[in-house]
């Protein structure tokens, strides 16, 4: 699905990735690991758009979309999440869903004088779907509230549901397990996996937490000083002497 070659970005004289090679493989949910400082955030940063690499490619299903702004991306299907932006906080769970998919008539002032019937009705089958996206999820009752009162883990699963309002079809999540209760880490897990196994998502995801990874995760990518230093299963990675030093060296 993801192919990355070589890929290099410099902050000044530091190498935050350096010389990264590796591959996502189509339908699978990948883990991307290593000890703080191994580059993960910022390679996926440079994969999703973020910031422009220092040399190197990435190539989706072939093509190369190396250095190709977030929003062109995110037509691909390539989608990388972030934590509900503050300017949204004050927005209802509902609303952060229905503003996802882009290029709607309401946005052309031609539209507001002549299409208030399509306007109406494509807010409403954009509210069925955000109605549908929260139940899926498990957070219909969330509906209503504000985003930014919710916990961190409704916020995640906020996250993932911002997915589901558009055909994504790789989806890179940062850290879904930091902060989270186990309750809704679950939750948070068995989404990913349906998502996974019947929408097709593909997944990467950063984390920490060895339980998520095992439960969900294969293959398991090892980064350690901007680069991969292993991929196998995670009880593969766990008995790599190389992966056991890369971790105690931190
Ligand atoms: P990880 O996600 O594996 O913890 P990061 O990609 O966040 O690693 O960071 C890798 C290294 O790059 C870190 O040492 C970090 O300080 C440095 N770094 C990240 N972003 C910047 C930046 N914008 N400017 C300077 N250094 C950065």
């Amino acid at each position: 699905m993801i192919r990355v070659e070589n890929l290099h970005r410099h902050f000044g004289g530091f190498h935050a990735v350096d010389g990264a090679t590796l591959e996502i493989e189509k339908g699978s949910v990948t883990a991307l690991v290593g000890p703080n400082g191994a580059g993960k955030t910022t390679l996926f940063n440079v994969i999703a758009g973020v910031l422009p690499p220092t040399s190197g490619k990435v190539f989706m299903e072939d093509e190369d979309i190396t250095g190709l702004a977030p929003h062109v991306l995110f037509s691909k299907g390539l989608l990388r999440t972030f934590q509900v932006a503050h300017e949204f906080g004050s927005m209802t769970c509902r609303e952060n869903l229905m503003m996802v998919p882009g290029g709607q008539s309401g946005e052309t002032l031609w539209n507001t004088w002549f299409g208030r019937r399509r306007i109406a009705e494509e807010e409403r089958a954009l509210r069925a779907l955000a109605d549908q996206v929260l139940e899926f999820l498990t957070i219909s009752h969330l509906a209503d509230h504000p985003a930014g009162a919710i916990s961190g883990g409704q916020k995640k699963l906020l996250e993932l549901g911002r997915t589901m309002m558009v055909d994504a079809r790789i989806v890179f999540l940062d850290e879904v397990g930091a902060g989270v209760n186990r309750t809704l880490l679950n939750t948070i897990a068995d989404a990913i996996l349906r998502l996974n196994k019947e929408r097709g998502y593909t997944f990467c995801v950063i984390e920490h937490d060895m339980d998520f990874i095992a439960r969900l995760c294969d293959p398991v990518i090892v980064m350690a000083e901007g680069k991969k230093l292993a991929q196998g299963t995670i009880d593969e990675i766990k008995a790599d002497d190389q992966v056991i030093e890369a971790y105690l060296g931190t």
